[in-house]
């Protein structure tokens, strides 16, 4: 008799593969019924950490592009920035939906007036069926969010928060300037006035000091929140960040894979199973990437993942008390 595959066997109920976690593949896939594509654009904005509002030097981990580095120059009009990549993805996939993402830098940081033009064409891109959003948390104040609940009246539109870690120690020591309890000021905000948004927090793993249980503690504390979707990333060292430095100076040390991995794989049973997981690994340019050289092989490190989870019998939220 044939052996069932990890596919019939597996118990995790948001899923239809042999995935044991809330992938956004398939929440799209159930949202909108096909795949949908992502498009990264860069509207010119810069960061309060960069332009000495709230710091200098940005967060030790930002790169050049402000985390942006698969956008286009933003040079090109946004619009013009959407269809080059809307052509280029049809040509390889046929897709239901595009998903417009502001991504570099701090995409509520500039006035109203000049957001608010932006924001509208957001709404009306052809083809596409949701607006993805990233910010800073202390980057919310109520004019924009004003913006952002007119824009979720025309587009479901998501939010992305950059949080990384729950320890406002570490928090210092990647110069990210803003605490846990702003960042709680600011996901409270969006909630009571953006009730329409879905919010998406980034995690990122390995960050200098943190121990596994500090990874941990920050993705069951975004769960708990109810985050509707979580990024965890792997911190890279790229290419003329502060990081960088540390890392020639023999301060920092990457994560190993297999200690991401097993991260990872139990920061997924933390999370409640309704929240989707956007990604497991980063992204780094690859012509910026110094370390670790593993994470280039991401399917090897998606796999390893899953397998784990297999192996322990794991699903996304299995480990908590009340899932
Ligand atoms: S908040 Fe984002 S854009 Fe600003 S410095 Fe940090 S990583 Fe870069």
């Amino acid at each position: 008799m044939r052996r069932p595959t990890q596919r019939e066997t597996n118990p995790f109920p948001y899923s239809d593969t042999n995935k044991r976690y809330h992938t956004f593949d398939y929440y799209l896939r159930k949202r909108y019924g096909g795949k949908c594509a992502v498009i990264p654009l860069d509207a010119g904005f810069t960061c309060p950490n960069i332009d000495g509002t709230k710091g200098v030097g940005g967060c030790i981990y930002c790169s050049e592009r402000g985390s942006g580095d698969f956008a286009p120059s933003p040079d090109l009009p946004l619009l013009e920035q959407y269809l080059i990549q809307r052509a280029k993805i049809s040509e390889k996939w046929s897709c239901v939906g595009f998903i417009p993402y502001l991504q570099a830098h701090s995409n509520t940081y500039a006035p109203a007036p000049l957001l608010a033009p932006i924001y509208e064409l957001l709404g009306t891109l052809p083809g596409a069926v949701a607006v993805h959003i990233a910010t800073r948390p202390d980057c919310l104040p109520p004019d924009v969010t004003r913006l952002l609940r007119a824009l979720s009246q025309k587009i479901d539109l998501t939010v992305e928060l950059g949080l990384q870690t729950v320890n406002d120690e570490t928090a210092k020591r990647i110069n990210r300037r803003h605490t846990f309890d702003e960042f709680r000021a600011g996901y409270d905000a969006l909630r009571s006035d953006v009730p329409r948004a879905r919010i998406c927090v980034h995690l990122i793993d390995g960050l200098p000091g943190e121990t596994k249980s500090d990874m941990l503690a920050s993705a069951e504390t975004v769960g708990r929140m109810g985050a509707d979707e979580v990024k965890i990333h792997l911190l890279h060292v790229l290419a003329g960040t502060p990081l960088a430095e540390r890392y020639a100076r023999g301060e920092y040390t990457p994560m190993k894979m297999e200690e991401y991995v097993a991260a990872v794989a139990e920061q997924l049973t933390l999370l409640p199973p309704s929240c989707v997981v956007g990604r497991l690994t980063g992204d780094g340019a690859p012509d910026q990437l110094i370390a670790p050289a593993w994470s280039r092989k991401k399917l090897a490190v998606i796999d390893a993942i899953d397998r784990l989870l297999y192996e322990k019998g794991w699903t996304q939220g299995s480990r908590l008390d009340n899932p």
